[in-house]
């Protein structure tokens, strides 16, 4: 079966939020498009929802998430992402409801961005390779929460601490997604993004087992490439808000 094209991905906008579930989320593949964003004058800001420190097996999560944090700040400043965000839920156990959502709504609401970016969180990421619980509940989360944070009378306790509405989301992309509809050419950025992956040092030996960030990224995006009719693409699923 071969893949479905992609399309080109919309680029006429300039800010987006990133939130995801753990630092790493953004740098296995979506970093690349991000360091290509900010190369156009883009602002983007990563929100992380856990700061990973379950993810490291020989570690102990109070030095972990202290080791993963700056890890991720490290990455994000590769790709352009100077403000980096860590809203501190339990790492391996987040729950997908309300409170997620109004936590996610009051990050959009203070950002006020047209794009919120976030990792797939379809059942898996293609035959064979289940997703995880955390991606699913926060990418479920984001999605309603880029609706939540325009309905002035959803979370209204976000009105007392001077958030307005936001409805200016046009729409959540999420990276990775086996249901991708769009593509970002990366091949000129694809190395910046292999950099914003290796800063994870720590958490990379921690797997225990032999990735080679660059081949593992290389092969994706070549890949990915090829439906976008590049050498290099990263894909993303377009759940549009507005018309985008
Ligand atoms: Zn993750």
């Amino acid at each position: 079966m071969d893949p479905e094209p992609l399309k080109s991905l919309p680029e006429k906008w300039s800010k987006a939020v990133a939130i995801v579930a753990h630092p790493d989320d953004m740098e296995f593949g979506a970093a690349a498009a991000v360091a290509r964003w900010t190369g156009q004058g883009k602002e983007v800001v990563y929100v992380m929802v856990t700061s990973g420190e379950a993810g490291i097996d020989g570690m102990h999560p109070d030095e972990c998430r202290r080791v993963r944090e700056a890890e991720e700040i490290e990455s994000a400043r590769i790709v352009g992402v100077e403000t980096v965000e860590f809203l501190g839920l339990p790492d391996g156990i987040v729950e997908y409801g309300v409170p997620l959502r109004r936590t996610l709504a009051e990050v959009i609401r203070r950002h006020r961005p047209d794009i919120v970016l976030t990792g797939n969180f379809r059942d898996s990421f293609g035959p064979g390779a289940l997703n995880q619980a955390d991606h699913i509940a926060v990418g479920r989360a984001v999605l309603d929460a880029a609706r939540d944070a325009g309905n002035r009378w959803v979370f209204r306790e976000l009105l007392d601490q001077g958030l307005e509405p936001w409805n200016g989301v046009k729409a959540v992309l999420a990276a990775g997604s086996p249901q991708a509809t769009h593509g970002v050419d990366v091949t000129d950025t694809l190395a910046k993004g292999v950099e914003s992956l290796k800063a994870h040092d720590a958490y990379l030996s921690g797997l225990g087992q032999q990735m080679d960030p660059e081949e593992f990224l290389e092969s994706f995006a070549r890949m990915t490439g090829s439906r976008l009719g590049c050498p290099f693409a990263v894909s993303f699923e377009v759940f549009a808000l507005q018309l985008f």
